[in-house]
């Protein structure tokens, strides 16, 4: 049975739990529990705030989480991470009232600096050769400045729409995180042989997430460009039709180039242009 350790309640919640279930894997409880069974897969979860997370797979009582790089970059815990998951996307920066001028990091010398992640920012000042105070709170960092806490604040960064609600403006990106799947060191042959089947499931969910499957008539002269136009995995699907001066063509493109190629092949005389989602793409 293998343990994985997911954030109880947050941002990272409910998109762990859909990962899981669009993998086949259903948690059978409510997630007020600490720990539920998976049901048709050796897996159980084990909810926990996401700052308890790094450090419960690093002393094994998981063997798996799910957390951002972000934790496991202050932390500094020592586990593998096994892959990205395409979800929680952020970064960590630096921000200052917009009224401020910022003319680079030397201009943070002597100030005070807000945040919860005092290690990440601590190692960027370092490296910056930058002589600021960490001011360590943990929560509300963003009201930091306007209270006068702070001169700047070091926090969570995504749409940048708290930030400019308080009157800050982003000035310096230190760190890209967004949400990973971690393995504690030394799993044994059965938890590594179980860690590969999920992994191989998530690929193929990871892999699938923003493509689509795009299905044409061509005439038979236009195959070719047609063929040009759309790269497949291996090699584009051709199949004939009842009119022999025709063809089938299918294909799997990325949903951000769909409307320009379309476009295209609409130009060389596809007609009957069929776009659909992709579930999971086994490679
Ligand atoms: P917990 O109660 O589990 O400690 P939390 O309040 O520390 O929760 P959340 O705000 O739920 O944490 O964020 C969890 C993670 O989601 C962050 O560590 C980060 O990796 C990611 N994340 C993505 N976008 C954002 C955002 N806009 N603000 C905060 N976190 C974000
Ligand atoms: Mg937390």
């Amino acid at each position: 049975m293998l343990r994985i350790a997911i954030q109880s309640k947050g941002r990272l919640n409910e998109d762990s739990l859909d990962l899981l279930k669009s993998i086949g894997i259903e948690l059978d409880t409510p997630k007020r529990k600490l720990l539920s069974k998976a049901q048709a897969f050796p897996l159980e979860a084990l909810y926990l705030r996401d700052d308890d997370i790094p450090h419960v797979v690093e002393g094994g009582t998981a063997a798996l989480g799910i957390v951002g790089l972000n934790e496991i970059e202050e932390k500094g815990a020592d586990v593998d991470v096994l892959c990205r998951l395409g979800f929680g996307g952020c970064r960590l920066s630096i921000a200052m009232p917009k009224t401020e001028e910022y003319d680079g990091p030397q201009c943070l010398s002597g100030r005070r600096i807000a945040t919860s992640y005092p290690n990440i920012l601590g190692r960027f000042l370092k490296e910056k050769g930058v002589d600021a105070s960490v001011e360590l709170i943990t929560g509300s960092v963003e009201i930091a400045t306007s209270v006068g806490i702070a001169d700047a604040i070091f926090d969570i960064v995504s749409s940048g729409s708290t930030l400019v609600a308080n009157g800050l403006k982003e000035v310096e990106t230190v760190f890209e995180s967004e949400a990973v799947l971690i393995a504690k060191k030394g799993l044994d042959a059965g938890e590594r042989e179980l860690v590969d089947e999920l992994m191989f499931r998530i690929e193929s969910e990871t892999v699938s997430r923003g493509k689509k499957y795009l299905l044409m008539n061509i005439p038979n002269e236009s195959l070719e460009e047609a063929i040009r136009i759309l790269p497949a995995m291996r090699s584009p699907t051709v199949l004939p039709l009842a009119d022999s001066a025709w063809c089938s063509l299918h294909s799997v493109i990325d949903a951000s180039e769909l409307w320009d190629k379309v476009q295209q092949l609409k130009a060389i005389g596809a007609e009957g242009i069929l776009v659909m989602d992709v579930d999971k793409i086994i490679l």
